[in-house]
């Protein structure tokens, strides 16, 4: 099959919801795809954040093969072993107190949403079940997450959205505590707006918000489905900040390519989610859990963090340094840079040609490299990258 053969008989079966460039991946290694032509890309997108470990690690592989041929499902209504290992891990390495696994980033946040409004419920009754969100959030695509996120766009054609969100300006402490009174049970935040732009908050805003929380003990959401997982050099961003938030929730990084979504709760959280107040078919599946503990082996090693801070120090100087490049946002390897000249779309189709593949981020171009790419790859990326924007 050519690839107009592959494009058209997409067009004629999938849902056209997704606008996408004019090549089909048909295999890849390390920080490396190739696409159906023969044709070789450096890899700077990581699937959207999900493939930390990149493509098809052999650690990886082996877990995930090795768990299929064993016991590829068997549901919740009896005990595993994968899904137990990964939340020991998750805990130790996070100080969180319990897991809930999902298959998602937008299912990870409804969990932590319905956990929130049933803390509150269950310790002061009905009516305190308003969520906070920041404007140019993003929380995902299900109804309740399109109305979480912050960002008007996401708001047409699906009405009736869910009732209980309202929005605050990310950095305004002062709106923020304005917008918070006796209905309000929880602030729903990432700490690096991924979707938005590569934007992080402001050390002293999220200091004073989490102040103002805890005085009113009003739960505090990290959504970390994109920054989670070791993206930032750290293995949560909130690290960066010096916060435990009560919540957290993870998602892309966690499998390293297959669907999951975690939420993690603190210790006065653990008991609030009772018997079947929450479940999922496939949540918590073994062989999706087995490839995440693969991830959780190498990532959650403070060497291998470092070394992530590092290859992201390297990226960011370096792009700091070309002429065309305004600004660069964003921590570890989840880079936002801002342009002088030209849009991201036309900057992430150039490098597309010359065989590298980017994000975009509103007007940002966004990199969100493997975790593990190697120094080679990085160098090879960069020069493309340097010469489409030069
Ligand atoms: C991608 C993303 C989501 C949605 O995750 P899905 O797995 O697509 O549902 C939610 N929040 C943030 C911050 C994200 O980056």
């Amino acid at each position: 099959m050519n690839f107009k053969e592959v494009k058209e008989r997409d067009q004629e079966y999938i849902l056209p919801t997704y606008k996408r460039f004019d090549v089909c991946i048909e295999e890849g290694k390390g920080a490396t795809c190739t696409g159906s032509d023969g044709k070789k890309y450096i890899d700077f997108t990581s699937g959207i954040g999900v493939n930390s470990l990149g493509y098809s690690d052999p650690e990886w592989v082996k877990a995930i093969s090795e768990q299929a041929a064993r016991l590829n499902h068997t549901s919740n209504l009896y005990y595993t072993l994968p899904d137990g290992e990964l939340a020991e891990r998750l805990c130790n390495k996070t100080g969180y107190s319990r897991v809930f696994f999902g298959n998602s980033g937008a299912e990870a946040n409804e969990g932590a949403i319905k956990t929130a409004r049933k803390y509150s419920f269950d310790k002061y009754g009905e009516g305190r079940s308003t969520i906070v969100t920041l404007v140019n959030s993003f929380h995902g695509r299900t109804i309740t997450t399109l109305t979480a996120t912050g960002q008007d766009v996401f708001h047409q054609y699906f009405s009736p959205f869910t009732g209980g969100f309202r929005y605050v300006e990310a950095n305004n402490i002062l709106s923020l505590a304005e917008n918070i009174d006796d209905t309000v049970c929880a602030v729903m935040l990432e700490f690096i707006q991924g979707e938005g732009g590569v934007v992080p908050l402001e050390e002293g805003f999220v200091k004073a918000l989490f102040e103002l929380c805890q005085e009113k003990d009003i739960l505090v959401i990290a959504d970390e489905v994109q920054t989670g997982v070791g993206r930032t050099g750290k293995f949560l961003a909130s690290e960066h900040f010096g916060v435990q938030p009560d919540i957290t929730t993870l998602a892309k990084g966690l499998g390293g390519g297959l669907p999951i979504g975690a939420v993690l709760v603190s210790e006065k959280l653990k008991d609030v989610m009772g018997p079947s107040s929450h479940g999922s078919t496939f949540g918590g599946n073994p062989i999706v859990c087995a490839g995440a503990n693969a991830v959780m082996k190498r990532v959650a090693d403070d060497n291998f963090l470092r070394e992530v801070s590092a290859k992201g120090d390297k990226l960011r100087s370096c792009l700091l340094c070309c002429g065309k490049v305004a600004s660069v946002t964003g921590l570890g390897m989840m880079l936002g840079i801002e342009l002088k000249s030209g849009t991201s779309g036309e900057v992430a189709q150039a490098c597309l040609e010359k065989g590298l593949l980017i994000l975009t981020a509103k007007e940002k171009v966004r990199l969100l490299p493997p975790l593990t790419i190697t120094d080679e790859e990085l160098k090879k990326g960069l020069q493309i990258l340097w010469d489409v924007l030069s």
